[in-house]
Parts: structure tokens; C-alpha cells; sequence
């Protein structure tokens, strides 16, 4: 399983983290564009603006793309998710039926505990 692709001590992922400690799914917003990205950064990928803030998402999306490892003792999905906000992440598509999982199937997040650290954000098929 993919943990986070993102450090989570970081000044940049910090209101990440403590949102999914608090069961709330946000993204960094530019105030300047507008727009939405992942990964979080210190300046907006679309416009380079430094005026960042957190929004609430919706937690739904669709798998851009997907792979099935069978590496280990059971296999796992490594996913890109589509977010309806426009951002892809990459994580994990949990409970997932693997022969009948497709390219589209909507998905929305799921936050699962971790010891010692944030929950981690993971998708679930809806
Ligand atoms: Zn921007």
C-alpha cells in the first residue's frame, strides 16, 4: 500500500493533516486563479501565486488510472483518483471488487486510522 505520496510534518501539508485528524478531506485553493491542485505546495502550479487556503472537498472522484499489485500476501489497488474538483491523487482503492474494478468507477474517500499519525486518505468504490 501506498502510505501518503506527500511528507506529513510538513508546513505546506499541515492543515492537510490536521483536517483528516478531524475526519474532513480539504485541498489547497489559489485565491488568486482559483483553482485546485494536489500535491500541496508553497505557490499555486497554475498561476505560481503564493495566496493559498484550504477548502472543503467533496471526497468523490473517479479512478483516473489503476493497477492491481500482486506483490505480497494480498493484493492491493494503487490508483490515480480524478477529484471532482479537478486535482488526481495518487492512493489506494480499498475494498475493492479486483476483477470487476474499471478505468471511471466512481469513488469517494475514505480516511483509514494509522497508528501514531493522521488518518490516511484512501477511496473507496461507491
Ligand atoms: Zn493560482
Amino acid at each position: 500500500m501506498v502510505a501518503t505520496s506527500f511528507i506529513e510534518n510538513s508546513p505546506e501539508t499541515k492543515p492537510f493533516w490536521d483536517a483528516a485528524s478531524a475526519g474532513r478531506f480539504v485541498l489547497p485553493v489559489c485565491r488568486q486563479c482559483q483553482m485546485m491542485h494536489w500535491y500541496p505546495r508553497g505557490f499555486c502550479p497554475h498561476c505560481m501565486s503564493t495566496m493559498l487556503e484550504w477548502q472543503e472537498s467533496h471526497g468523490e472522484g473517479e479512478i483516473y488510472s489503476f493497477s492491481v499489485n500482486r506483490v505480497g500476501r494480498e493484493p492491493y489497488v494503487l490508483a490515480y483518483i480524478a477529484l471532482r474538483e479537478g486535482p488526481i491523487m495518487l492512493s489506494n482503492v480499498i475494498d475493492a471488487d479486483l476483477a470487476r474494478l474499471s478505468i471511471g468507477d466512481r469513488v469517494k474517500v475514505v480516511f483509514k486510522p494509522a497508528a501514531g499519525q493522521a488518518p490516511v486518505p484512501l477511496f473507496a468504490v461507491t
